[in-house]
């Protein structure tokens, strides 16, 4: 097989980590971005090359429009390709909409679905010249279902589904598929901070009566990103225990 590259940003922990260490077992090329999380991202990187990959780590603030463009070009060159994109990172600032900061909101907006926008649009060059690609957005059952004290993120996670299908209309003749992943609870950093009584309301609308693990979502990341999918594109696929329904 010819080597393939895949680019995953807030690759260093969370669910980004999983996506990345997903691919190297695949036996993928890993350009893991950070922000803040260096050591992590590090970690990654270090944990794919013990697969056997090659892997990178790249420091870019996925809001900072120049800076991501940067980083296309420099992945690009540094293993010829981009065959496979998934946009994960993504923060939380919560806040019920009477106490909802405007910085709270912008924030939010910035990085989840502008964030998305700026890595698709730089990506998307070079995966036209490459005549394939695929992308992946992580959405969430929350921009499907919406959720108290949560609009700023619903908001940018809603977003990110009209975008996935816009783009994906867009370069279907070229040969890329866009598809998105909304997960519902997962166990990872971003839900460590849910208080007991979050954690038990949200369990009670789990069908399967557990939290998602970080593979959970992985595993979808890497059929995606795979041939194996190819006849899907504009797709929102859910994985949440059948929490919404
Ligand atoms: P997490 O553990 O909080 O990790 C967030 C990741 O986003 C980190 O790798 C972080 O990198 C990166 N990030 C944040 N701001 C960034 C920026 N400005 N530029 C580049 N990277 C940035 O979150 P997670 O639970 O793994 O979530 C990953 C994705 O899944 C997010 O989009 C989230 O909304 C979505 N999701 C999560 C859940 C859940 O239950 N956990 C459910 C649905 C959807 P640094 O640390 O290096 O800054």
């Amino acid at each position: 097989m010819e080597t393939k590259t895949v680019l995953v940003t807030g690759g260093g922990r969370g669910i980004g980590k999983a996506i990345a260490l997903a691919f190297a077992k695949e036996g993928y090329q890993v350009a893991v971005n950070y922000n803040g999380s260096e050591e992590a991202a590090k970690e990654t990187a270090s944990l794919c090359e013990q697969e056997g990959v090659k892997a990178k780590i790249y420091r870019c603030n996925v809001a900072d429009y120049t800076a991501v463009e940067q980083m296309m070009k420099q992945v690009n060159e540094d293993f010829g390709s981009i065959d496979v994109l998934v946009n994960n990172s993504g923060i939380t600032k919560d806040g019920l909409l009477l106490r909802m900061k405007e910085e709270d909101f912008d924030k939010v907006i910035d990085i989840n679905l502008k964030g998305t926008f700026n890595c698709i649009r730089h990506a998307a060059r070079i995966m036209m010249k490459q005549r394939h690609g695929s992308i992946i957005n992580m959405s969430s059952v929350v921009g499907i279902m919406g959720n108290i004290g949560q609009m700023n993120y619903a908001a940018s996670k809603a977003g990110i589904i009209g975008l996935t299908k816009s783009v994906a209309k867009e370069l279907a003749s070229r040969n890329i598929r866009v598809n998105a992943i909304a997960p519902g609870f997962v166990e990872t950093e971003m839900t460590k901070v849910l208080s007991e009584e979050a954690r038990s309301a949200a369990m009670s609308v789990i069908a399967l009566k557990r939290f998602a693990s970080v593979d959970d979502i992985a595993n979808l990341a890497v059929f995606l990103g795979s041939d194996k999918s190819s006849y899907i594109t504009g797709q929102t696929i859910q994985v949440d225990g059948g929490m919404s329904m």
